[in-house]
């Protein structure tokens, strides 16, 4: 029995439940529906679902979206899963704040790609993360490529962390720094 309107941050329930009645095929609906029940006392994410066969009737192969909202962050939270119909034998489509996935694994830079590696002991994140064909399974739910999301993230902002440090060390320790240490030695 679902109760609308019993939390929060999932008020919208009801009417997301109801967007996705018209969605076919009916394992994508069945699937998706099953999703957002099991997530809807998680106050860390928010659901929204779009029917895009509503706004555009050629959208066949991927006939809903669903934005998530990560709560857990305050800047770039909204992750846009253009839903496959053969979701979920196929996996979906995503846009972080209207960069594609393969834009937000991928690093800029050698020195990024050498501190992943250490840190983390991945060679890239493109031959990691779930959506790649090779390593894609059905079991895969939307929250499991949030909790990805997050993960990737965290790699991210250490490896800048460390990287920003390597710079600090490296422009004051060798000259000015060594010197104040040693005013107090
Ligand atoms: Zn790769």
């Amino acid at each position: 029995m679902i109760t609308p309107n019993n939390n929060n941050n999932n008020n919208n329930i009801s009417s997301n439940i109801e967007i996705l009645n018209n969605i076919q095929p009916v394992t994508l609906r069945k699937r998706l529906t099953n999703e957002l029940l099991k997530q809807i006392t998680d106050s860390t994410i928010s659901f929204t679902v779009c029917d895009l066969q509503k706004e555009d009737t050629t959208n066949d192969d991927y006939p809903v979206e669903i934005i998530i909202e990560d709560k857990l962050y305050t800047r770039n939270n909204k992750y846009k899963f253009k839903m496959n119909k053969y979701y979920p034998f196929k996996q979906p489509v995503i846009k972080i704040n209207n960069k594609t996935y393969f834009q937000f694994i991928q690093f800029s830079s050698q020195k990024s790609l050498q501190m992943l590696k250490t840190l983390f002991g991945y060679d890239c994140l493109c031959c990691q993360t779930q959506l790649c064909s090779f390593n894609w399974l059905p079991k895969v739910t939307l929250y499991n490529i949030v909790e990805e999301i997050r993960l990737f993230r965290n790699c991210r902002e250490k490896i800048s962390f460390v990287l920003l440090l390597e710079k600090i060390v490296k422009k004051y320790l060798h000259k000015d720094l060594t010197g104040i240490i040693y005013s107090y030695l």
